[in-house]
This record gives C-alpha cells, sequence and structure tokens, in this order.
C-alpha cells in the first residue's frame, strides 16, 4: 500500500487544510508516522457548520421525497463496499487491527447505509382523533445540523452509524474524526459525492478533541449532537448541549459481564470469549471484560480462557488478513501502557495473573492477551473500564449473587448469560441493568438492534429503529375544519 502523505478535511464540498496545522498520524503497530492529517481549528468547525445549516435551510436534504434520500444514503455503503481494499489496509495502519478485522469493520459501516437507507421510507406521523370538526396528526422533520464526535477504535463503524441515521432522515452532518484515527474517514466525504449529496451535507473534520471537539459540541447552530467516547468526555459534550438547549445521544464506555453458569456450552463459549474480550484488541464499548463464572465450573473456565489467549498470534494487522485466532496491536503506547498499569495494579490488589500483562518485546503497541483471575468485585479492574485485551473473571455460588455482581458498577451497557435453563437466562435477562443482553452468544444482534446504556454507559439508543428518533423532531398538526357550506 502506498500512503498518501498528507490528508485534508472535507468542508462544504472541498478539501481544505486546518486552521490548526498539522497532526502526525502513527502506525500503532510500528510506532512509525504514517501520513499527516490537517487540523481544524475552531474558524474550520464555523465554516463546516455554517455550510451545514445552509443545506438544511435550502431544503436540498430535507425536502427530499425519502426514497430520493434512501437510494442516496444506499449509494454511500455501496461505494464503501466498491472500495474495501483500499479502505481497509488504511484503517488497519491507523488503528492497530488485523486485516480482516478492518474489512469487516468496512462491510460493517456500509450495512448501516443499506439498513438507514431502507428505513428512510418508514419514518411517518400518525393521525390523532380530535373529535368531528379537527384532523390532527404529527409528522417527523430532521433537526437540521447534526453534529457527531467519534472514537478511534471503530471510526468507521461510529462515523457510518450516526451519519447514514442522520442523512436517511435529511439532517446535513459535521463529523469530528478521532485524532488516532483519523485517515479511513475521509472515504465517506467520497462516498458523499460519489451518491450526489449536495455540498456540506457531509463535513469531515479532524481536529483536536479540546479544541475543534469542544467548538463543534458548542456551536449554536448545531441542533442535534452524537457522541461516541468516554465519560467524561461526554460530561463535557452533555454541558455543552444543555447550554444551547440541544438534544444529545451519548454512547460511553462499559465493563460487561457474562455470567457462566454450571450448565453453559463451555466448547462453545470459548468462541464468545475470543470475540468477546480479544476482537479489537479488548478496544470495544461493549467487550466482554468480566466473566462471573459458577465456582464448578470456575476452574475449567479459567484454564479455557488461558489456553484461548496463549493461542493468539499477536503482531501486525497488516500480516493478519485472516480470519482466525489472531490479534493486532492496541491503539497507541499510550492506551498499552495504561492497560498494562492497570493489570500491574489489579495484582497488587490481589489478582492472579494467569497468562498475558506484558508489552511484547519489539516495537509498536502490543500487549499480551491477558487473563486476571480472583478478582473481586471490589477491586478497581473488576469496575473500571481497561478497553484493552484484559479478561477478569470473578466467580459466584448462587445466582442471586452472579447478578448482583453483574450490576456492581457505574456502567451498564451489554450483559450477557450463558446457560442452558431458559428461567435462569430470562430471570438474569430482566434483573441486568443494561441496555442490552445476550444470551448464550456474546454480540448477537446487528444494526437492526438497538443498542446503547444504562447509567453511566449513557443515553439514547443507536441502531435499530430506535435509532430514528434521534434525528427527528415530532412537529403536531391540528386543523379546525370550517362548518360545511
Ligand atoms: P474520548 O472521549 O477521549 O474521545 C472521543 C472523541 O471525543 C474524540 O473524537 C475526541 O477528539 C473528542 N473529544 C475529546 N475531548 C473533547 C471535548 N472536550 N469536547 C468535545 N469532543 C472531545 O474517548 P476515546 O479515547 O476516543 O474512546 C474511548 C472511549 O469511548 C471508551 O471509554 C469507550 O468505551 C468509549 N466508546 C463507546 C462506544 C459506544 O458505542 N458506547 C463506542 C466506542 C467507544
Amino acid at each position: 500500500m502506498t500512503m498518501k502523505p498528507y490528508w485534508q478535511n472535507y468542508i462544504d464540498g472541498s478539501w481544505t487544510d486546518g486552521g490548526s496545522g498539522r497532526i502526525d498520524v502513527t502506525d500503532p503497530a510500528t510506532g512509525t508516522v504514517l501520513a499527516q492529517h490537517a487540523l481544524a481549528g475552531t474558524a474550520d468547525v464555523d465554516r463546516a457548520v455554517t455550510a451545514a445549516a445552509r443545506v438544511h435551510a435550502s431544503g436540498a436534504l430535507s425536502d427530499m421525497r425519502p426514497v430520493e434520500r434512501a437510494r442516496m444514503v444506499q449509494a454511500m455503503g455501496r461505494y464503501l463496499l466498491a472500495h474495501i481494499d483500499e479502505i481497509a489496509p488504511v484503517l488497519t495502519a491507523e488503528q492497530g487491527k488485523p486485516l480482516w478485522e478492518a474489512r469487516l469493520e468496512v462491510e460493517g459501516a456500509a450495512r448501516y447505509f443499506e439498513y438507514y437507507g431502507n428505513q428512510a421510507e418508514t419514518v411517518e406521523g400518525r393521525s390523532i382523533p380530535l373529535g368531528s370538526g379537527y384532523l390532527d396528526f404529527t409528522v417527523y422533520e430532521p433537526f437540521g445540523v447534526s453534529a457527531q464526535i467519534i472514537p478511534w477504535n471503530y471510526p468507521l463503524e461510529m462515523t457510518a452509524r450516526s451519519l447514514s441515521a442522520a442523512l436517511a432522515t435529511g439532517n446535513a452532518c459535521v463529523i469530528k474524526t478521532p485524532e488516532l484515527t483519523p485517515l479511513s474517514n475521509a472515504w465517506f466525504a467520497h462516498a458523499a459525492e460519489a451518491a450526489g449529496l449536495p455540498g456540506g451535507a457531509v463535513n469531515i473534520l479532524c481536529g483536536l478533541g479540546v479544541e475543534a471537539g469542544a467548538a463543534l459540541s458548542a456551536h449554536p447552530d448545531v441542533n442535534q449532537i452524537v457522541f461516541t467516547g468516554s465519560v467524561p468526555t461526554g460530561v463535557a459534550i452533555a454541558r455543552a448541549a444543555a447550554k444551547n438547549v440541544v438534544p444529545c445521544v451519548l454512547e460511553l464506555g462499559g465493563k460487561s459481564a457474562a455470567i457462566v453458569h454450571e450448565d453453559a456450552d463451555l466448547n462453545a463459549f470459548e468462541e464468545d470469549l475470543r470475540w468477546g474480550i480479544w476482537f479489537n484488541a479488548g478496544q470495544v464499548c461493549s467487550a466482554m471484560s468480566r466473566v462471573v463464572v459458577q465456582k464448578d465450573v470456575h476452574d475449567d473456565l479459567v484454564g479455557r480462557a488461558e489456553a484461548i489467549a496463549k493461542s493468539l498470534s499477536v503482531g501486525p494487522g497488516a500480516e493478519r488478513a485472516e480470519y482466525g485466532a489472531n490479534m493486532g496491536a492496541m491503539v497507541s503506547d499510550a492506551q498499552r501502557d495504561r492497560a498494562e498499569a492497570i493489570v500491574a495494579q489489579a495484582v497488587r490488589d490481589g489478582a492472579r495473573l494467569v497468562t498475558g500483562g506484558r508489552k511484547l518485546n519489539r516495537p509498536g503497541a502490543f500487549l499480551e492477551p491477558t487473563v486476571l483471575a480472583d478478582v473481586t468485585p471490589d477491586m478497581t479492574i473488576a469496575k473500571e473500564e481497561v478497553f484493552g485485551p484484559v479478561l477478569s473473571i470473578l466467580s459466584f455460588d448462587k445466582e442471586d449473587e452472579a447478578i448482583e455482581i453483574a450490576n456492581s458498577t457505574d456502567y451498564g451497557l451489554v450483559g450477557g448469560v450463558f446457560t442452558r435453563d431458559m428461567d435462569r437466562a430470562t430471570r438474569a435477562a430482566s434483573r441486568l441493568r443494561a441496555g442490552q443482553v445476550f444470551v448464550n452468544e456474546w454480540y448477537a444482534g446487528g444494526v437492526e438492534t438497538p443498542f446503547g446504556g444504562y447509567g453511566k454507559s449513557g443515553y439514547g439508543r443507536e441502531k435499530g429503529r430506535e435509532a430514528l428518533w434521534n434525528y427527528v423532531q415530532t412537529k403536531n398538526i391540528a386543523i379546525r375544519m370550517g362548518p360545511q357550506s
């Protein structure tokens, strides 16, 4: 792959430099600089928001018949698929994930455009009876300018998730891409152009969170905000949104638990473990970062987790093109060092390091796949998100205890229960404090299923039909009919 040395922002239909200069984008698998990206300043953010507001005011998107918007949104997804061979290596190079995972991410991003393109025609109001002499009905109107602030772990899927639904419902968008992984987002601009969207409908810019991100979330002409990232940033964005009285959706972190009962199919669970905690090197908000296992099968499960962790080949994502037992670099040395330090602290707190916990003796942000056992709910590792390839195993005796442990963090993104006893599974599903519960398959679901958190994992839902309502506001129209002449 030949890497373009300098990448620009895309504002009002043109590629432009950034008012705050440039930022280096590093390949976490080697630690070397891959390319530079334009860094947007507050004036760039203002130009992007102004362009989006102009598109909205013109009616170019919102006045369109929904089927026309649907076709454009779907075309953007097809564009991504048609360019998967260009996009996936760039994503791997900037983010560290194996090439096969990067390809899955491009396909996942395209799938959002397919799904929300399909939904565009389904956003219909209803009529409300008010007795004779009245006709009353609701219509759903786009908010106008949708601002979307994106994290580095799934830069394509996270942008696709909000951008596709926002466009399908007729909003113009300003995307603030992550500083660590901004490159692959360029293809959304190419896709928007190829699909025939008007200039200014989709603006993609990279900038520092504290500068461009803060300016975007506080901009008075932004009408709706979608944020995916950490809790402290979510709080800052919610505060900025409140000042302008605009709604926001917050998709924040998680510390999600899988409860494994003694009757669970442990052979099948091995695959859930591998995907659950080592996919994308554990940098997944809904990762299975805790396993809460029944005492009778505890030792068996710890042994299986250890064997899976040791079986993973860890190294540069570009050399890992095939689906399989492998893992790439973490996104940066800083994230890797943070995860390593949290593991060391857990061991000092009394957890048992079963395997892993150290960085690899080679350049690049590699951390060994890690398993910690004898974790107790009071330990920091049991409560705080590591956002790395680190599994914590806790044990329980009775069902009530398992639920209590699973619910014992401030987060509530997802949860899971593994058992052949459907009564037990159903009880857990209703008692787990999480926005999504998996029974006997971690990550079961898809673009169609609503996703979002309880507690500090955030509010609002992305994915599924639920997400459409983030991007529209209800207008009620009541007509008093005159007497018959
Ligand atoms: P982060 O909060 O540091 O950054 C996320 C984005 O916010 C980046 O684009 C950043 O530039 C921007 N930002 C930073 N400070 C800002 C500010 N003051 N104002 C406006 N924008 C600002 O998070 P991260 O390190 O990029 O991502 C990791 C976190 O994201 C983890 O906690 C993870 O669980 C969470 N996450 C959640 C989901 C989800 O769907 N729930 C998905 C992916 C990641």
